[in-house]
């Protein structure tokens, strides 16, 4: 096994790893059959299936990133004293793998996730894993796990790379010790039965983050904060709930999980700017390619009260999530307790359609990839 143990020991926040990682695979001894795991593809739900096997590589402040292993599927063992179960020094990366029709498997934007990662890691005093690492580490799982990448339309393998505390110890400081793994999820279609929009609940009495807080980086906390609120959109029928801002309660922020923008009469694309939303790898795709068609993209603060304005005048014309799962949902309805925005079933915008099917044709491969936007996995 290759180890970086002759490099300087980094800190935390510094750039860890000078020569690439090497990798040991230790492979599974129980891999689902071919029949089995065929079964699962069929019909693999979201998040509810996982492949054979995933990437493990540990942290330490003397020897920095070292043991980079891909090792059979299966628990995580933790001292009960492993800081991230008490103190949350936690962060995550969603992104996917597709199958092109010529069976070659592809990532969208990686460096972009590894990019966050880093962001995310140096707010949470984590250690940096460079983005050579970050992308090897979905080489390999899809090296031995490529099998897993559906070819149904509109599925694809979801990778999820995290990064936690493990050192044992109940002093509040970062740990000196952590883990990043690699795990991955056959991902069937997120809209069964076709686009279909959703309304979306006004959170008034919650906030996800605030200022100075962790809404910029991609951790488990703004999560749990969401969940409270993200129950009480259910019960009020939506699937999702809307955050203002928690300074003012006035200005727009974002879903729980998906950033959101709203499509003007004249074409003109408005997402709020905000130190305290997660900046989506869509959200930063659908500009591009928004502003490839001609189309204005603001990026700005947005009241709450506009969205009103513009509903009722009927400047604004379309409402859209958007997050790597989904890719874009369109927004039928915005609810809050005392006013309803927008149209009960209400088809989906026409644009926000086409920048979907642009989108999605150039992760799956069918029309080019004019922004070198793609990475094969399985070479
Ligand atoms: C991951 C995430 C998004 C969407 O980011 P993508 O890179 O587009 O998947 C939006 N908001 C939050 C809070 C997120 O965690």
């Amino acid at each position: 096994m290759t180890t970086t143990a002759s490099t300087p020991a980094p800190t935390a926040g510094e750039s860890a790893t000078e020569f690439p990682l090497a990798f040991q695979l230790t492979p599974s001894t129980d891999a689902r059959a071919e029949a089995e795991r065929e079964a699962i593809l069929a019909d693999p739900g979201f998040g509810k299936h996982f492949t054979d096997h995933m990437v493990s590589i540990e942290w330490t402040i003397e020897d920095g990133w070292h043991n980079a292993e891909v090792i059979p599927y299966g628990p995580i063992s933790l001292d009960p004293a492993a800081s991230v179960l008490h103190y949350a020094q936690e962060i995550f990366e969603g992104l996917k793998a597709y199958r092109h029709a010529d069976g070659s498997i592809h990532t969208f934007r990686p460096e972009a996730n590894a990019a966050r990662l880093q962001r995310s890691a140096a707010r949470l005093a984590l250690p940096q894993l460079s983005t050579a690492d970050f992308v090897e580490s979905l080489k390999q799982l899809v090296a031995v796990d490529g099998s897993w990448v559906p070819d149904a339309p509109e599925t694809s393998l979801y990778l999820r790379p995290f990064m936690f505390a493990t050192e044992s110890f109940l002093g509040v400081r970062a740990a000196r010790k952590v883990g990043f793994y690699v795990i991955a999820s056959p991902a069937g279609t997120y809209f069964t039965g076709g686009v279909a929009p959703v309304n979306i609940w006004l959170s008034k009495e919650f906030n996800r983050a605030g200022r100075g807080g962790m809404g910029a980086a991609k951790t488990g906390g703004n999560y749990a904060s969401s969940l409270l609120p993200q129950e009480l959109a259910y019960e009020k029928g939506c699937a999702q709930v809307l955050f203002l801002d928690s300074q003012e309660g006035k200005y727009l922020e974002e879903l729980g999980g998906m950033n959101l923008f709203l499509v003007y009469k004249d074409g003109t694309l408005v997402t709020p700017a905000s130190s305290s939303i997660l900046e989506g790898i869509t959200r930063d795709s659908i500009m591009q390619l928004a502003r490839d068609r001609g189309h204005t993209v603001e990026i700005r603060q947005v009241e709450i009260e506009e969205w009103k304005a513009g509903s009722a005048s009927g400047d604004i014309v379309e409402v859209f999530a958007c997050g790597t799962a989904a890719v874009i949902a369109p927004v039928a309805q915005l609810l809050a307790d005392d006013f309803a925005l927008g149209t009960a079933g209400a088809p989906a915008g026409e644009l926000t359609m086409s920048l979907r099917q642009e989108l999605t044709d150039i992760q799956y491969g069918r029309i080019p990839d004019r922004h070198g936007w793609l990475t094969r996995l399985d070479t």
